[in-house]
């Protein structure tokens, strides 16, 4: 059984792995699949710099993990994600049969763990998948938050900079 602490632990690392996006300009949510303790897929969103709407973190990770285990049945697999995923993410989910995701921060615009819809606690799905919420939550919620605080402000400078003619 996996621990509070390794749940943390891993979590730690899906924020690290957050960075990345922020660092490419994309909303940072990271994701990393651990079967075992050991990685075998990671991944951060980044579907601006791929033009590729299906570029999240979760599909990254997943699809890494069926390249390490040369299967695209991913099962006894955690995965391990920032924020609570959207549908598609939590579609593939139940397509791989990973067993367990744990997720940070809750998302009530999109996520499809429970807070808008529950796709993996959906009575009709094949496929459960455990799931526990809120892990780091206030770290991963704050991370974002700092995000769109942070590129409201580029846009108000930029707009305010346009106004006064020095773009
Ligand atoms: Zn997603």
């Amino acid at each position: 059984m996996m621990s509070r602490d390794n749940d943390e632990n891993w979590m730690r690392y899906a924020l690290q792995l957050a960075e990345r996006a922020d660092e490419e300009g994309e909303i940072p949510v990271g994701a990393v699949l651990v079967l075992d303790n050991r990685i075998i897929g990671e991944g951060w969103n980044r579907p601006i710099g791929r033009h590729d709407p299906t570029a999240h973190a979760e599909i990254a990770a997943l699809r890494q993990g069926g390249e390490t285990l040369q299967n695209y049945r991913l099962l006894g697999a955690t995965l391990y994600v920032t924020l609570e995923p959207c549908i598609m993410c939590a579609g593939a989910m139940v397509h791989s049969r990973i067993s367990r995701l744990v997720y940070g921060a809750s998302d009530f615009k999109t996520g499809a763990a429970g807070s808008l819809i529950d796709i993996l606690g959906h009575p009709a799905m094949n496929h459960k998948v455990e799931v526990t919420a809120g892990v780091l939550a206030e770290t991963c919620s704050s991370r974002l938050s700092d995000f769109f605080r942070r590129r409201r402000e580029e846009i108000k400078a930029k707009k305010t900079r346009a106004a006064s003619g020095e773009l």
